[in-house]
């Protein structure tokens, strides 16, 4: 699939029109590619392709008119069903567009389906959806990362040149690096969150999943923006985010584009990275000192209670996100009740997914009295000595670095393999000890972007390894920079999932 400003040469030439490129992506996407398609509505999106065509016939040259899109299953539309991977809200259409998909609609992006996720975006692997496991593109015998799996993979898979997801601890950035390609997570309030099916409101951003930063960067200055809708978003215009950006090419002029740049390595994250993806990450330290970066060791000594942090608060919200599924007012109505209170717990015992059941215990457990000042209350603690941490560490530097995901992804009904996590963890399930950094971003609502720089060898099969950039808040267009400098010295963005390179 090619680059959003390619395909964009093609339409506007006419080479290609904006029907015929529906009906080719929605051809590959009714085959149901690694699992990760969960509707398409083939009316609606001829519907919007007539209409965006009108628009570039009449000469609009915006840099989104006709480009595909697929959206994350927890954003609701009105004309694809909206399940958030649940059975719970099997079959349900939502009234209305979330403001993300109208945004992006009204810069001239095209839907053409909803992708596959984790049930209510809780997970790391996109196996927890109602309506079957996602594969990975590059290696179908692996997963494709979570709770954003099934975006990640029809982006990897060369099936859409963008597609949306969401980030709660990691869900943008983990399965962007699993199959080798560039996600945003916004600062927290940058990206509205009206219509988004809530999993941790205090958490919780939309962003783009994309082949390069740079096309991370044009889907942002679209998608992003103030929405009265939404209480925690900010209140002021969007930057331009590609603003520094040259794409695709280094400026020759400036031998090395990030001379001033200082970029922080957290030992805390080093620490917890397996030995098969060192190697990838210090070749892409290598690449940034080349460009011109000064490299340093940081700390962020509260990393090892970020996770335990993170699945206390993020539960604790869900607890209460997800009290809204009762049976009543959307989506599953158990019938045959004789009571009320059977009416929910039948609704929500038959409607709800393991993992979901198991957040909304231990959060309503967080939350009750005698446990909240225990747990709860201490987990708020434990996210202020985070947020402090990042603070203290930007005072060094102006970028944080480290792997996205300690491992690479891990087999279909396998776990990670964590060779260095804490013994005293035992119990915790190994998927969320593989979120360590990712969450502490998300904790500090900061934005960071995963891209790819490497690929790891497994049984003759590829599996990417991605690299993690965090900036300061609202800082996205310096952080896209950073990772398009990245992206103009080096080749793994550009390589195809399908191709053979081994
Ligand atoms: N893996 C994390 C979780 O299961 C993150 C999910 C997300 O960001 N939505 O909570």
């Amino acid at each position: 699939m090619q680059s959003i400003r390619e395909l964009k040469r093609l339409l506007q030439t006419k080479k290609l029109s904006v029907k015929e490129l529906v009906h080719e992506t929605y051809k590959n996407l009714e085959k149901n590619p690694f699992g990760a398609v969960l509707d398409l509505n083939l009316q609606a999106s001829i519907d919007e392709a007539e209409k965006v065509q009108n628009r570039i016939n009449q000469g609009e040259d915006g840099s989104l008119l006709g480009i595909p899109v697929v959206h994350k299953d927890v954003l609701v539309t009105k004309k694809w069903k909206t399940t958030a991977g649940s059975k719970f809200l099997k079959n349900y259409v939502s009234a209305f567009d979330a403001t993300v998909v109208k945004n992006l609609f009204e810069a001239g992006m095209v839907c053409v389906g909803k992708a596959s996720c984790d049930e209510f975006a809780m997970g790391s692997a996109n196996q927890n959806c109602a309506y079957g496991k996602c594969s990975n593109p590059w290696d179908q015998l692996a997963v494709p990362g979570g709770s954003s799996g099934g975006s990640a993979a029809l982006v990897g898979g060369n099936f859409v040149p963008v597609a949306t997801g969401t980030d709660t601890g990691g869900s943008i950035r983990q399965p962007a690096a699993m199959c080798g390609i560039s996600g945003l997570k916004p600062t927290y309030g940058r990206v509205s969150r009206w219509g988004l099916i809530a999993y941790a409101s205090s958490l919780d951003q939309a962003g783009p999943l994309t082949k390069s930063a740079y096309d991370c960067g044009l889907v942002m200055n679209s998608m992003a923006g103030y929405d009265m809708k939404d209480s925690t978003s900010f209140p002021e215009p969007n930057p331009d985010f590609c603003k520094f950006m040259n794409e695709g090419f280094s400026d020759s002029s400036i031998v090395r584009p990030l001379e001033k740049v200082s970029i922080g390595i957290p030992k805390e994250y080093l620490a917890a990275v397996s030995n098969s993806v060192l190697p990838a990450f210090q070749e892409a330290i290598r690449t940034f000192e080349f460009l011109g970066a000064s490299i340093r060791e940081i700390s962020l000594p509260s990393t090892p209670y970020s996770v335990a942090a993170y699945y206390v608060i993020a539960p604790a919200e869900a607890s209460s996100n997800l009290a809204k599924f009762d049976g009543i007012r959307f989506g599953q109505r158990s019938r045959g009740v004789k009571s009320l209170e059977e009416l929910y717990t039948r609704s929500r015992t038959e409607g709800f997914g393991e993992e979901v059941k198991r957040r909304i215990l231990v959060g309503t457990f967080v939350l009750s009295h005698g446990y909240y000042d225990a747990y709860y209350l201490q987990a708020l603690k434990v996210r202020n000595l985070v947020i402090a941490d990042f603070d203290a560490a930007f005072k060094e530097c102006n970028f944080i670095l480290s792997p996205t995901s300690p491992v690479v992804a891990w087999d279909i009904n396998g776990s990670p393999d964590l060779q260095k996590s804490e013994a005293n963890f035992e119990g915790v399930p190994k998927e969320y000890l593989a979120d360590i950094l990712t969450v502490g971003a998300s904790l500090a609502g900061l934005p960071a972007i995963s891209i790819p720089c490497g690929i790891l060898e497994v049984n003759n099969r590829n599996r990417p390894i991605g690299l993690q950039i965090i900036g300061k808040r609202f800082e996205e267009p310096q952080v896209l920079q950073v990772a398009n400098a990245f992206q103009t010295e080096t080749h793994w963005h550009t390589l195809s999932s399908s191709e053979d390179l081994v």
